[in-house]
């Protein structure tokens, strides 16, 4: 079925766990490593009556340095509110969130308009159906459990303007998130972790500027759910569309193993929230904070990824392929650099970022170790430039230079000695090789005539044999073209 004749509309909501020392409200710990249930709590992230809330000043700077990142307008004046509903992962009765005044209006990212980005706390973790996993016998059918570790824990939420028209864009989108909360230090933002999750809002519609009815998907934990979430909506709603019947409004959830969305609850059950201020904590005169002008906050903002992209191109005409590598992985991208850097000429960079990404990064993988800076270094920069030059000065096959590659992350040492070492050094002496190649030719006369006759492939023989005379050591390109000369 031709889905040519519709139009898609998707708005994203993202919500990311910032990275701080507390919680959101309370003194308790921010640690999404914990393993153990119920550890890092207190009674004002279990929601405990009387309690009151403190705000934490390292979570609300969080939110204005990716504000800052992405052009939004900081607010002047901001407060927080209660967003109220029953469920046991959130014992208050409510969560506090931002409705009226986000912290962040507007911005771009990728190209994607922004509507806005707020603060609010995460909610516990429940677990339902816990089965066999269950901590006693009488917990084993029927009941859920709560971790209350994650409760409080300050979420970020962004939500973008419905102006992403495909799944791959939305994927495109929540990567570049995911870069920049990382290059800003706010977040770790790992999806299977749950650290970033996405929710995509889709329609569909057969007339362009006109939207189709919205559906909501949940629980996308991986780019990949979020593009296959996306897809399988995008082709349900035009099948129904095409058959003449009707989108209904609602929520939906995605099933990992059927590959599905499934409806979770239908719009008309929604919940309405009452949205207050919550009286418990100040507001916010953000302009009054001279530390927190956007002066100061442009201050502590890096390089940022798309900068990053475009400096790359420009300084060193790279693949595009390689530059997302660079990007994605800064120690990465900072090691290529400095390789380059010892390089000196500018044309050997794409070369060098060939070892760098294909045979470098694979001896990583093989040994199936992580790439950090520190397992980067077991090949010295200095030693990849060397590699690099050796190839140019016709010294190191290509075959050769993965060869010492391979050899310095095992053992250690240098280019120089481990391509002595490993008998890889050709021999690139033209005198030499012009003496070999004589005696070749002397030795297979047939061979010759048989060049100067027109075949072609004689050439590669008599290459080869001076290939085997030289025990390999002989640079078969300089052998060539000895023999081109001698041969005319
Ligand atoms: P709701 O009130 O249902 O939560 P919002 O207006 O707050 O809806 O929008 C939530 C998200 O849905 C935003 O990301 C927005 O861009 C997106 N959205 C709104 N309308 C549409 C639509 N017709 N198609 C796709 N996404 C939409
Ligand atoms: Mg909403």
């Amino acid at each position: 079925m031709s889905n040519s004749n519709y139009f898609t509309t998707i708005g994203l909501e993202v919500h990311a766990e910032l990275k701080t020392a507390t919680k959101m409200f309370c003194n308790s710990k921010n640690d999404t490593e914990e393993k153990r249930p119920n550890v890092n709590v207190c009674p004002i992230c279990m929601g405990h009556p009387g309690t009151l809330p403190v705000i934490n000043r390292e979570a609300v700077k969080h939110i204005l340095k990716i504000g800052t990142a992405v052009g939004g307008v900081i607010a002047d004046f901001t407060e927080f509110d209660r967003k109220n509903y029953f469920y046991p992962d959130i014992p208050k009765g409510y969560q506090i969130s931002q409705y009226k005044f986000p912290l962040v209006k507007g911005g771009k990212l990728r190209g994607v308009s922004l509507t806005r980005i707020h603060l609010e706390e995460d909610t516990a973790k429940s677990t339902h159906d816990v089965g066999d996993a269950a901590p006693t016998d009488r917990l084993k059918d029927g009941y859920s459990l709560v971790d209350f570790n994650r409760a409080g824990v300050p979420l970020m939420e962004l939500v973008t303007e419905p102006v992403v028209r495909s799944a791959e864009e939305a994927v495109r989108f929540a990567r570049e998130l995911q870069l920049l909360l990382r290059y800003l230090g706010i977040a770790d933002a790992n999806m299977e972790k749950g650290e970033m999750r996405v929710e995509a809002n889709i329609s569909v519609s057969p007339k362009e500027g006109v939207f189709g009815t919205k559906v909501e998907v949940k629980n996308l934990n991986s780019f990949r759910a979020v593009e296959r979430a996306i897809a399988y909506e995008v082709l349900r709603h035009t099948t129904l569309l095409e058959e003449g019947n009707a989108v209904i409004q609602e929520t939906r959830g995605w099933d990992e193993s059927k590959q599905t969305t499934f409806s979770q609850r239908r719009k008309e059950e929604s919940h309405d929230y009452r949205y207050f201020p919550d009286p418990d904590l100040p507001k916010l005169s953000l302009g009054l904070i001279p530390e927190w002008s956007s002066e100061a906050l442009a201050r502590e903002i890096p390089e940022l990824p798309w900068q990053r992209r475009e400096r790359l191109a420009k300084l060193y005409a790279l693949k595009a392929p390689d530059i997302e590598m660079y990007v994605e992985n800064r120690e990465l991208g900072d090691y290529f650099e400095e390789a380059a850097r010892a390089l000196d000429l500018q044309e050997l960079a794409q070369l060098a970022s060939n070892y760098i990404t294909s045979d470098i990064v694979g001896l990583l993988a093989k040994s199936e170790t992580p790439i950090s800076r520190s397992n980067l270094d077991r090949i010295p920069v200095g030693e990849v430039a060397s590699v690099i030059r050796m190839i140019t000065a016709g010294v190191l096959s290509s075959r050769g230079a993965k060869d010492v590659l391979a050899a310095i992350f095992a053992d250690g040492g240098s280019a120089e000695t481990q391509a002595k070492e490993k008998n890889l050094i050709q021999q690139s002496n033209e005198g030499e090789l012009e003496a070999t190649a004589r005696e070749i030719m002397k030795e297979h006369p047939k061979v010759v005539d048989e060049y100067r006759g027109g075949k072609e492939a004689s050439l590669q023989y008599l290459i080869g044999q001076g290939m085997k005379r030289t025990k390999g050591s002989a640079n078969p390109e300089v052998l060539k073209k000895i023999f081109k000369k001698l041969l005319k």
